[in-house]
């Protein structure tokens, strides 16, 4: 059956990653079989520039008709300054909600030929491999009620920091099936011993873990869980936590890696839909310079063959390739190291096609 991937390239560097990751996907359809059409539409600064708006009705709707949605970045000085309300942002909060992307999948690898990369020392990082399962629509990023109040004469701020049974049940669900595809060890991040909420996420998860026998689960709070990643990040295979938690110990385990330029991303919805991006932004100062490392987005292609599409061995093929061209000392400006070869975004792009 033909699969529909939409492609939103987005603003910055956007457009520039996401080409070389059609080439990629290019190939995947015109060599391996790949049963796969592309549609391509608007969103962010591009969208807004268009009709006004970040998130066009005809956008989420073409995103809704998708099987999978491959996206570049959204964002950059140029839209600065527009109100809140149609910032480029908002198009990629709406995708989310719209398609109620509730599970954020963020892999924290560290190719042993980048270990140099790392802030941390190399023995530490090297061979990194984490997986990060990040709650995306709930939580105190959504609780309600919110907002401010006048409170003993002073002004005050408050949310709500809420997850339901079920909310917790089907992130749950994910970080285990994930786990199984993987090293089959779940670390539970929470804060259960101050916080209600989180409370009940550790006796959910626990519940759970009785059915995913196969599976070690673990539980830790999330002051230690901040201070294992840097002190020994190598020990944890599938980390789950709640959407703010998640948001922080994400970003922090992006830099153990030393390169946001090579970090995919997966937002999940309920069926296995996805929306699939790099980590990282539009990076508007080297938009158009041809400076990218595209590699981010196109093994964000290989994360949608593997948790959309059930293509798991075309996703190895893109995963070996990458490999293969770090392994020819091939390296964008962000990567680059001494006696490496200093290559531009599409240079990049033609050696893991040719890799493939
Ligand atoms: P950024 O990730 O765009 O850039 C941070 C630094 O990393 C910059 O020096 C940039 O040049 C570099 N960088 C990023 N991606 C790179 C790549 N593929 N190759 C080489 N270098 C790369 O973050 P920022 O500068 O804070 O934000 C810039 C814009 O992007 C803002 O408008 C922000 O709102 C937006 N943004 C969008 C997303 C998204 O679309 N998901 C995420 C974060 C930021």
């Amino acid at each position: 059956m033909t699969k529909k991937i939409l492609v939103l390239p987005g603003d910055g560097i956007g457009p520039e990653i996401i080409a070389e990751a059609e080439k990629v996907l290019r190939v995947l359809i015109d060599k391996y079989g790949l049963g796969a059409e592309l549609d391509h539409g608007l969103v962010g600064g591009a969208a807004y520039d268009d009709s006004g708006t970040p998130l066009p009705e005809h956008t989420l709707d073409q995103a809704r008709a998708a099987d999978a949605v491959l996206l570049g970045a959204v964002g950059g000085p140029k839209w600065d300054d527009l109100d809140t309300a149609v910032r480029p942002e908002k198009g990629l909060l709406g995708l989310r909600a719209g398609l109620d992307l509730f599970a954020n999948l963020r892999p924290a690898i560290l190719y042993p030929q980048l270990a140099d990369a790392s802030s941390l020392k190399p023995e530490i990082v090297s061979g990194l491999d984490i997986m990060i399962v990040r709650e995306l629509t709930g939580g105190i990023y959504f609780g309600e009620p919110r907002g401010f109040r006048e409170a003993d004469g002073h002004r005050t701020g408050f949310n709500t920091l809420v997850y339901s049974e079920p909310e917790i049940e089907r992130i749950g669900q994910v970080a285990f099936d994930i786990a199984r595809k993987r090293d089959s060890r779940v670390c539970s991040v929470d804060k259960a011993n101050v916080l209600e909420s989180t409370a009940l996420w550790r006796e959910v998860i626990t519940r759970m873990g009785a059915d995913y026998a196969d599976v070690e689960l673990s539980h830790m709070y999330v002051d230690n869980a901040a201070m294992q990643l840097v002190r020994a990040p190598k020990q944890f295979d599938v980390m789950v936590t709640t959407n703010m938690f998640g948001d922080i110990l994400s970003d922090c385990a992006a830099m153990l890696t030393g390169s946001i330029g090579m970090l995919p991303s997966a937002s999940l919805d309920a069926n296995g839909k996805g929306m699939y991006e790099p980590i990282h932004g539009s990076a508007p100062d080297i938009a158009g310079k041809g400076l990218a490392n595209p590699l981010a987005t196109i093994l964000s292609v290989a994360m949608m063959l593997r948790y959309t599409l059930d293509e798991a061995a075309l996703a190895e093929r893109i995963e070996v390739a990458v490999e293969a061209v770090l392994d020819q000392h091939l390296r964008t400006p962000d990567i680059m190291a001494e006696g490496a070869i200093e290559v531009g975004t599409a240079a990049m792009g033609d050696a893991v096609v040719a890799a493939l």
